[in-house]
């Protein structure tokens, strides 16, 4: 890796988090599982095993430099280009982030590494979890999140209820859903029963609203997203539109993001203009982190001034 290599990126507006500096703690595209869904595009390396992929002191020092230069966040979130607790490395790295800043610690994880009790630790060190969950039997687990050959869902949510009791600290249980997938009255019953034992304090649902890896990764439609979170009980809340809605969000306007936002959203259109890019070609021209040029994609398409067309299994966007 180069000494230039960012690590950080943002702050970005998050509606679930608010201003949310991200640290990238695996390189494109780490991760223990493929999902059918992941907007990031097609897992090149799925693996299960630990180690410091990302180094922790380039990341502490990019943070400190942030810090100096006077960081706004609401949450400093793990998370990146794959699976963060792939780094062996992640209770080192929240340690440090204590030592340097109180911004309250996120953690981005399908959770599938849960079962390994240093991951649970590492995990227990922040403040907030969000985990996925998007199957409660393996044939689905199988379909949607094309897991590696070691993970199986009932380890998965095991490893969910002990967390549970480990962690004293807040659970966000994210669950994807995806029409005719795993959207059927049978399957919502074995996701409740799992959410149950989980027993996380939110359910957050959602879907389809961006392009994903495979084009049969379908979305949800509004009324039956919400009927879903009724089913799920009253900790559940159906998040993917609300995502989408085109108005600022309370922390962008408030801080210094929206004149930053609103510079590099007129040159990625006018890049845009030019020739059809994926994500990686713009992170690599723009030099900005893969995560938050889906930020920017979002907001060109919910202005409905680009669109995406995909090619061998790439997700292009172009201005219209
Ligand atoms: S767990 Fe996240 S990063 Fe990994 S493939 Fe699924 S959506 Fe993508």
């Amino acid at each position: 890796m180069s000494q230039k290599q960012q690590y950080i990126y943002g702050p970005v507006p998050s509606r679930r988090l608010g201003l949310s500096l991200g640290l990238d703690l695996v390189p494109y595209k780490t991760c223990t599982l493929d999902c059918i869904y992941c907007q990031l595009g097609a897992t090149t390396n799925k693996t299960i095993q630990r180690k410091e992929y990302t180094p922790i002191k380039a990341i502490v020092t990019q943070l400190k430099q942030k810090i100096k230069d006077g960081l706004e966040a609401d949450y400093i979130t793990l998370g990146g280009s794959g699976e963060p607790t792939l780094n062996s490395k992640l209770g080192l790295l929240i340690r440090e982030i204590r030592k340097i800043t109180n911004i309250p610690v996120a953690i981005l994880t399908n959770g599938t590494l849960l079962t390994d009790k240093s991951v649970r630790d590492d995990c227990a060190l922040a403040d907030l979890v969000i985990p996925s969950l998007d199957a409660a039997d393996e044939e689905t687990f199988r379909k949607i999140n094309r897991p590696h050959r070691d993970i199986s869902i009932e380890n998965l949510i095991s490893s969910l209820v002990t967390f549970r009791k480990e962690f004293s600290g807040k659970i966000w249980l994210e669950v994807f859903l995806l029409e005719g997938i795993n959207t059927a009255p049978q399957q919502t019953e074995k996701m409740k029963k799992a959410i149950e034992r989980i027993m996380p304090d939110k359910i957050q649902l959602n879907t389809a609203v961006r392009p994903t890896a495979e084009p049969y990764a379908k979305i949800v439609t509004r009324q039956k997203l919400t009927e879903i979170a009724g089913r799920l009980g009253p900790k559940c809340e159906a998040i993917a539109y609300a995502f989408d809605e085109n108005k600022p969000e309370q922390s962008e306007t408030k801080s210094k993001v929206a004149p930053r936002k609103a510079e590099i959203t007129k040159s990625l259109l006018s890049m845009l203009k030019r020739r059809p890019c994926s994500i990686n070609d713009i992170s690599s021209v723009m030099e900005i982190h893969p995560n938050e040029v889906i930020k920017y994609i979002n907001h060109l398409r919910m202005q409905n001034l680009i669109l995406a067309v995909r090619k061998n299994k790439i997700i292009f966007y172009k201005a219209k």
